[in-house]
């Protein structure tokens, strides 16, 4: 998600780029809205960010301001209508980029079609936008400061009318959201890796419950909402986010080899001669892992880079021969080896499965399994698609029976405190509701599978 406002700039090359930097958050379709003298053009296709967009398109979406989306959906509805930015024009015109969940979007279309509203998508996103553009309030501001308290879950939200954006963050601060500056104008970005791409000023985040302004004015700020309690989504440090964005004030890649470092500590392989990694999820945890425990560390795999992530077409069949085209074992590295496979975390297992069987084939002689993170055992309501509790592979087995069904000699994982300690953070203040089956945001939420609305997700590449 990104959007600036830049009269002075491409805006539409500016928002190009950042997606292409923001490219992993979603890989489905991609969109960017544009305005220009009080008229907003969208483009949007199903796609990634390359394939959706050509010169021609860019050239035609020129304008003072414009935001851009990439989206991955959950389940099925890959389609046109879905993609991101929404466009509505009920009583106001606006194009709306969102990151999240909504976890009363049942509740919030009923209302909203009991009114007469008509939606054209199947999108949660597309209830926040039909909320802000039926919404009489005067300005587009005091709409979000009406409806932000009826929004429920997680939602990073980017809003664009005819003369300015608008960036607003859900009062628990679930997803991520950043703000930049680019030659004295101002730009928002799910990630900071956006704004490194197009040359723009990393300045700070979003506050949980605040709205941003960017507009002729420069940078207008409010407080809408003051939440109960953060719940920073933990799994973006693990997983989720590009190893060089800044989260909380801390690098990604640097979490991420110190949670290698925790790991090496707290669940030592004895036995094992050599840290390979999982490329590429598991590069910084192995480094850390390696210079922790003073084993030498290689590459055991080559990973073709020219190969979309495994989830990009939804379905078990389609994933696995995903995964024999992206890795390769290196035989030679891994032969007659006791290996410590370093990875960042594990859903399902399937594609944990092949690569130790992969590992197995090119003659590996122990594989232990390392993973930087606990073992995922609840579904995720905020914006993450973790797939149902009978598919994760931890579910209802312990470590040894995890270890057995994965084909490895043993596994071991990354404790909660372990985490909090490699991002200086704490249970307080982050969501690990996957990990522990703590909701932070409604009691009522524990026995949830899944929303009944289809929620917009993050993807995850684990099969
Ligand atoms: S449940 Fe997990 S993935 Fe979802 S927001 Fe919480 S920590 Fe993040």
């Amino acid at each position: 998600m990104f959007g600036v406002y830049a009269p002075d700039h491409d805006v539409a090359r500016l928002s190009y780029f950042a997606l292409y930097a923001l490219q992993h958050r979603g890989q489905e379709s991609a969109g960017i809205a544009s305005a220009h003298g009080g008229h907003i053009m969208t483009v949007r296709d199903q796609g990634l960010v390359n394939q959706v967009f050509d010169e021609q398109k860019l050239r035609a979406l020129h304008g003072e301001m414009a935001i851009g989306h990439v989206r991955y959906s959950t389940t099925g509805a890959n389609s046109w209508e879905n993609t991101q930015p929404v466009w509505r024009a009920d009583t106001r015109e606006l194009a709306l980029g969102h990151n999240g969940n909504l976890t009363n979007a049942v509740e919030l279309h009923a209302a909203l079609r009991e009114r007469g509203v008509a939606f054209r998508s199947t999108s949660d996103s597309e209830i926040i936008a039909a909320l802000l553009s039926t919404h009489p309030a005067e300005t587009v501001e005091d709409a979000i400061a009406d409806v932000m308290p009826q929004l429920e879950g997680a939602f990073s939200t980017v809003v664009m009318t005819k003369d300015r954006v608008v960036a607003f963050r859900d009062p628990a601060g679930l997803r991520p959201l950043a703000l930049g500056m680019l030659d004295g104008r101002y730009c928002v970005a799910s990630e900071s890796c956006a704004f490194d791409i197009i040359g723009a000023e990393y300045l700070r985040e979003v506050e949980p419950g605040e709205c941003v302004t960017l507009g002729e004015k420069g940078l207008r700020t409010r407080q809408v909402v003051h939440g109960e309690r953060r719940a920073f989504c933990v799994f973006e440090h693990i997983y989720f986010a590009r190893p060089d964005s800044r989260l909380e004030g801390r690098v990604v890649q640097t979490s991420r080899s110190r949670m290698g470092e925790l790991l090496a500590a707290e669940a030592p392989a004895p036995s094992a001669d050599l840290v390979i990694a999982v490329p590429d999820s598991g590069n910084a945890a192995a480094r850390g892992y390696a210079r922790a425990s003073g084993l030498p560390q290689d590459d055991g795999f080559v990973k073709n880079r020219y190969v979309a992530r495994t989830f990009i077409q939804p379905g078990q069949e389609l994933r696995k021969h995903g995964l024999r085209l992206k890795f390769n074992p290196l035989a030679d590295v891994v032969r007659g080896r006791r290996l410590v496979v370093v990875d960042d975390s594990i859903i399902r297992g399937n594609t944990t499965r092949q690569i130790v069987q992969m590992l197995r084939d090119a003659g590996a002689a122990e594989v232990h399994l390392r993973i930087s993170a606990p073992p995922i055992r609840n579904p995720c309501h905020y914006g993450v698609d973790m797939s149902t509790r009978e598919e994760m592979i931890a579910h209802g087995r312990t470590e040894a029976e995890v270890a057995e069904e994965l084909g490895a000699d043993s596994i071991a994982y990354l404790s909660l405190d372990g985490v909090y300690a490699a991002i200086d953070g704490t249970r307080e203040t982050h969501c690990d509701a996957c990990f522990s089956g703590d909701y932070p945001l409604a009691a009522g939420e524990q026995g949830q599978e899944k929303d009944a609305f289809e929620p917009v997700a993050l993807p995850l590449a684990r099969a």
